[in-house]
């Protein structure tokens, strides 16, 4: 396992803080088998905390796709799978939630060693939300039904809620092993089988799980594991014949590649994009609990999250009050070790996010916004970025526009409802919203009024896997988690039976 032995040098982020990893797993998943690729290709995956190598992965392309596509069809027509009752199939979901939690310490370990996220956040979210979403999911399998139809005539007509086929998953790098719940769960539960393609920064934990999934039993050929790149491995699944189905998570812009590439096939597709998420602060909130929520709505996981409250629009009268608070509270995070338990702020991914990230810092300043804190490279080794606040932004500012996927934070002041709705519904993505007010009129009227999948109010980033969550507009199209997801991944049949 990745040995999360980490030195002791609290907050140091020297190139000795991880003990060489032992990592279990780094080929493919298919057929129920760990296989090289046929190209025989491996990748390298690192440690952002340290920049070094952890391990070379075996890298798929349109050839071990095509093979795990086979295998995931074979599982789904023929063998235990295709004939398991639906009550059995829970039972092993439930018990891969139950593997995931016996080996919750060694997950957590693996998922800060390849992402760089601080092994508090790892333990204590995803983690914990990883074995929720697949026990969540585990109660629906025997649950998923259809219904009868009062049709006209001497007939009986029914729906069934049948399994889409083979789903091909291809998710991202800020949450490695919770993308992963989020797909299997509902995809188990509905009977489907699947080929996923972790994101080729963080390959590792995706195929400890597969491992697990084997020890609990899911048959082999229902779940395998084609990482690698996504211009070969990933438009090779999305292109597959085979595949019935997509279920992406990731950028606008891949997004519109898949959907474009679908397109052929007629795919089903659901997507799960980017976003610019407006977080609203009026000047009745319980300003200590907003201050906090502005911190963690942004910067949790170094700011590398979908629906990161990146835009925050503060009340024109509470504006300068709340800046110096809030930039207090972010000069207090702690940088450093992601081993390290004090730690709260980690390195970003990786070396291409590090330079976007800077080089919207720089587009900050040369469009005459403010820095107040933070805008540079922390420390000498490992992808560090200062907690940055900007204010003086204006709206059509590039920090304020694009996704940031960084610890960048732009602070907009607003003078009335009516415009800060309007202003937080200018963007063409639509993902999640908060707004913090006593007033539980308006914290409605907000909730009503943005065009975004999730509203939190006086609270962020909170997540249930009973609670739908996706984007309006260019954020996405569907909805995971919740009974919603299910509907991702079932087609419904119409039966007509003469009573004649
Ligand atoms: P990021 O830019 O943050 O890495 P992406 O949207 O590019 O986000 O990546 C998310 C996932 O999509 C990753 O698993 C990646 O390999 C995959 N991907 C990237 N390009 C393509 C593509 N053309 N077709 C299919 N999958 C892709």
């Amino acid at each position: 396992m990745a040995t999360a032995a980490a030195s002791k040098k609290n907050g140091s982020h020297k190139s000795t803080l991880v003990a060489t990893p032992s990592v279990k797993q780094a080929r493919l998943l298919i057929d129920g088998k760990w296989v090289a690729a046929k190209s025989g290709k491996t990748f390298a995956t690192f440690n952002p905390a340290t920049e070094q190598k952890i391990a070379d992965v075996a890298e798929a392309d349109a050839a071990d796709v095509d093979l795990a596509v086979k295998a995931a069809r074979k599982s789904l027509e023929s063998g235990p799978w295709a004939t398991m009752d639906a009550r059995d199939r829970g039972r092993l979901i439930n018990k891969l939630a139950d593997l995931v939690e016996a080996n919750l310490d060694e997950l957590a370990a693996l998922e800060t060693l390849d992402n760089g996220k601080p092994i508090r956040d790892s333990k204590a979210a995803d983690l914990p939300l990883v074995v929720d979403c697949l026990r969540y999911y585990a109660g629906w399998a025997d649950k998923i039904k259809g219904d009868t139809v009062p049709v006209r005539g001497n007939f009986f007509c029914y729906t069934r809620r049948e399994p889409v086929g083979v789903v091909g998953q291809i998710i991202p790098w800020n949450f490695p092993l919770l993308m992963v719940a989020w797909k299997w769960g509902p995809a188990l539960a509905t009977g489907c089988t699947i080929v996923l393609k972790p994101a080729e920064q963080t390959p590792l934990s995706a195929l400890r799980l597969g491992e697990l999934a084997l020890e609990a039993g899911i048959p082999k050929g229902v779940i395998n594991l084609v990482p690698g790149y996504g211009p070969t491995a990933g438009a090779a699944l999305v292109k597959h014949p085979g595949v019935d189905k997509i279920a992406f998570t990731g950028s606008t812009e891949t997004g519109q590649l898949i959907m474009r590439d679908a397109a052929a096939t007629l795919k089903r597709t659901t997507f799960e994009l980017g976003g610019k998420s407006p977080n609203i602060v009026f000047a009745d909130a319980n300003l200590d609990a907003a201050i906090a929520g502005a911190e963690f709505g942004l910067f949790f996981n170094q700011g590398q999250c979908c629906c990161a409250g990146s835009r925050l629009f503060v009340e024109q009268k509470i504006h300068d009050e709340f800046v110096e608070k809030l930039v207090k509270r972010a000069k207090t995070r702690k940088l450093g070790n992601p081993f390290d338990p004090n730690t709260t702020q980690g390195p970003q991914v990786d070396q291409a996010q590090f330079d976007k990230i800077l080089g919207y810092i720089d587009a900050g300043h040369k469009a005459g916004a403010k820095c107040l804190t933070g805008g540079k490279r922390f420390g000498k080794t490992g992808f560090y970025i200062e907690p940055t606040v900007f204010t003086e932004v204006t709206d059509d500012m590039p920090i304020a526009v694009d996704e940031i996927f960084g610890p960048v934070l732009s602070v907009l002041p607003f003078k009335s409802t009516d415009e800060v709705i309007r202003r937080a519904n200018a963007t063409n993505f639509g993902l999640a919203a908060a707004v913090w007010t006593r007033d539980i009129g308006k914290a409605h009227q907000i909730a009503h009024s943005v065009r975004a999948g999730t509203v939190w109010v006086n609270c962020y980033d909170v997540f249930d896997a009973a609670a739908p969550f996706g984007g309006f507009k260019q954020s996405g199209i569907g909805r995971e988690l919740g009974e919603a997801a299910l509907s991702n991944y079932t087609e419904l049949k119409t039966v007509t039976v003469s009573l004649g």
